[in-house]
């Protein structure tokens, strides 16, 4: 393989599938070794790996399980993955839970599974990373275009992807002692596994309809925008919030 990602490794949290899975797959052409991270579902995991390995040989990727709201598993994950792939120069954080709710009628269950995923399990991966990314690595955090359209049934969710975005500024400035940029990527809806199952195929039709182009973003969308971040022609971007929306608010 000769790409522009050929010698470094990256860490793509929520890899296993969906956006993540597309992200992991488009580093892996590029030339990385890459990890992939997910909580529970070993299976889709370890299809994962295969097909990776089908597609580019044996040991280009590999998946570590460890929950992200836990900062003791979110250590061991960046041990396994250093052991497995020899260091890291890139963190990918896209594993996130989207669960709907108003104020009204948002649990406090609901509330912090929806923060302990997206947003502190988020800070702990870049708590890691700080001193464990290699000098002039990438760290790419996966927002949302929710942040900026207040939609009253994502309460919890929006919040939680604006406090990335902040935590995003505020690590540009942290990691870039080390030469390290970091960024966020705002993907509108894609047409995940999870979304297809999950929203009726009209309100599906209608989202596609709300931005330039007509369709729903494709994970593939979203990871070759990752892919330009994690890669060296961004050098120059850092602390910046990138919407990859096909032109939708
Ligand atoms: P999916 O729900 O398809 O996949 C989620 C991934 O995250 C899985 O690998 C899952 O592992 C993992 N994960 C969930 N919770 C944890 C946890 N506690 N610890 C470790 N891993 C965990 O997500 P999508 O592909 O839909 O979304 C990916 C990113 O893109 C998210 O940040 C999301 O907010 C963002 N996004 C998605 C949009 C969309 O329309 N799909 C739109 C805008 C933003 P397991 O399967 O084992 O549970």
């Amino acid at each position: 393989m000769n790409g522009p990602l050929e010698g470094k490794t990256a860490l793509v949290t929520g890899g296993s599938r969906g956006v993540g899975k597309g992200i992991a797959q488009r580093l892996v052409r590029d030339g990385a070794l890459v990890v992939i991270g997910y909580r529970e579902d070993d299976r889709t995991a370890l299809d994962a790996v295969a097909e990776c390995d089908a597609e580019h040989g044996d040991g280009r990727m590999h998946a570590v399980r460890a929950d992200l709201t836990r900062v003791a598993e979110v250590a061991h994950l960046f041990d396994r993955a250093e052991a497995l792939v020899g260091g890291l120069d890139i963190l990918v954080n896209n594993a996130a839970v989207m669960r709907r709710g108003t104020l009204a009628d948002s649990s406090e269950e609901l509330f912090d599974d929806v923060l302990a995923v997206n947003l502190k399990g988020t800070f702990f991966a870049l708590q890691q990373a700080v001193h464990r990314l290699r000098e002039g690595g990438r760290v790419i955090n996966v927002s949302s275009t929710a942040t900026a359209l207040a939609h009253p049934s994502q309460a919890a969710y929006s919040a939680s992807k604006a406090a990335v975005e902040q935590l995003t500024r505020v690590a540009a400035k942290e990691f870039s002692r080390r030469g390290i940029t970091v960024n966020s990527v705002a993907p509108g809806a894609v047409e995940t596994e999870r979304v297809s199952a999950t929203v009726a195929p009209e309100v599906l039709r209608q989202w596609g309809r709300s931005n330039a182009f007509g369709r729903l973003a494709r994970p593939q969308d979203i990871a070759d925008v990752v892919g330009f971040l994690a890669g060296p022609d961004s050098r120059w971007v850092t602390g910046q919030n990138l919407r990859a929306s096909g032109g939708a608010l």
